[in-house]
């Protein structure tokens, strides 16, 4: 098998580079080693920057989104007794947010590409990629009982955190920033209608908490818990009164109902530079993490994947190499951007240990951010997407 760019992982960053490949014209082979029903429901992010909304409708798979997504112009930071209002597109220039789920940015990447009849095989098996460092570079995996191999002019890696893409570079060219979080967040969606117009990041001297939603009719709750906590001795009535308790506000009701799903989520902050090794480029979780605290794992994937598009259309168009040799540098700065916000948001919000001082710093700032006009447009221009980078 031959293709122009074989993409590991049809996960957003894969599903969206290859739609953007489609529209250029450049051709591309999808492989996934889950199964399409996996892919689709895997519950995980939920607020796309408007970039992020713009790109896909761009791409031509934004017409549910355009109908279902919810715009957001603001959030809500809750400590110390009060909620206080974070009008985002106030201070960032009328730019918003919109909430719609990952599961629902997937299904219409997916059903677009079928819908192309181009190739997006899943369920493969044993993938590993060869030959970066020459301009043959190949893919060999099993789909189907066959054993086959795909010849690449190039190969994006967007198997995620745990793919195989970026441990086939050879030791010594990456070099790797980590850090974990002593903490995780426990994740509900609820069937029950959300009892918030935007979403509320809450300080609370027992914990973390998130209110957020995914529609209407479904709330999506989460609570900071231990990294390695047992899901299993979280009862949902537990689950609902540690929410009551880190949300709770004289004269609002958090309305409860049935749990759908529950998960316990690990914080980390990874970066691995650079992004490319000869003819592999990695794009989105497979080259760098931010704890979800942003809100911008997903807005990562798809400009990293934008700023890949748009070098390899360079290249095929007019031969130039200038955009695939600066992809590395040109998605760093933004990630860099937000790993230092999503860190300061984690950091800001979480309980920490049982350190005072610690809770005083971090109220100090909260008390900063919803005060000066400084402090929350650095906040509101972060949040919703930096435009200048
Ligand atoms: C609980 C949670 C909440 C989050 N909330 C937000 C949020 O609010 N906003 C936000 O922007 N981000 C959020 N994120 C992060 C966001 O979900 C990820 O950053 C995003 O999924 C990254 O997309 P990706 O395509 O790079 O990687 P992935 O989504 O991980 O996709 C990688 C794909 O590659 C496949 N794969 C792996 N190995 C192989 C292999 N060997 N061969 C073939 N295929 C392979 C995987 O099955 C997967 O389908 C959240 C994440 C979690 C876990």
């Amino acid at each position: 098998m031959r293709t122009q760019v074989g993409i590991v992982g049809a996960g957003p960053a894969g599903l969206t580079l290859a739609r953007l490949l489609e529209v250029a014209g450049i051709e591309s082979v999808v492989i996934e080693n889950r199964d399409r029903d996996y892919v689709e429901r895997r519950i995980r992010a939920g607020v796309l920057e408007q970039g992020t909304v713009e790109l896909l409708r761009e791409a031509g798979v934004a017409e549910r989104l355009d109908r279902e997504g919810i715009v957001h112009h603001g959030i809500h930071l809750q400590f110390d007794g009060e909620r206080h209002h974070v009008p985002l597109s106030e201070l960032a220039d009328g730019r918003s947010i919109t909430i719609y789920g990952q599961t629902e940015v997937v299904k219409a990447l997916i059903a677009a590409r079928l819908a192309s009849g181009l190739p997006l095989l899943f369920e493969v098996d044993g993938v590993s990629v060869h030959d970066l460092d020459t301009e043959r570079p190949r893919i060999r995996f099993a789909h189907e009982g066959a054993q086959l191999e795909l010849e690449c002019d190039a190969i994006a890696g967007c198997d995620g955190f745990h793919g195989v893409c970026r441990p086939s570079i050879p030791s010594g060219v990456l070099r790797s920033f980590e850090r974990e979080y002593p903490f995780g967040w426990l994740g509900i969606l609820a069937q029950v209608a959300p009892s918030i117009d935007e979403l509320v990041y809450a300080h609370h001297e027992s914990g973390f908490a998130l209110l957020s939603l995914r529609s209407p009719e479904l709330s999506r709750y989460y609570v900071q818990c231990r990294p390695d906590e047992d899901i299993g001795e979280w009862s949902d009535e537990r689950i609902w009164e540690e929410l009551q308790l880190r949300t709770g506000l004289a004269g609002w009701t958090l309305d409860e109902g049935p749990i759908l799903e529950k998960g316990v989520t690990g914080m980390r902050s990874f970066v691995a530079e650079p992004m490319r090794y000869g003819r592999l480029y990695l794009a989105g979780d497979a080259a760098h993490i931010v704890p979800p605290t942003g809100a911008k794992g997903l807005n990562l994937a798809v400009s990293d994947v934008r700023i890949l598009a748009e070098a390899l259309v360079a290249w095929y168009s007019t031969g130039s190499t200038t955009g695939l040799d600066g992809y590395s540098d040109a998605c760093l700065r933004r990630i860099w951007r937000a790993e230092h916000f999503s860190w300061w948001m984690t950091s800001m919000l979480h309980k920490l240990g049982d350190d005072p001082f610690d809770a005083q710093l971090q109220l100090s700032q909260l008390r900063y951010v919803t005060s000066s006009y400084a402090a929350a447009r650095s906040l509101a221009e972060n949040y919703v997407g930096l435009t200048t980078l």
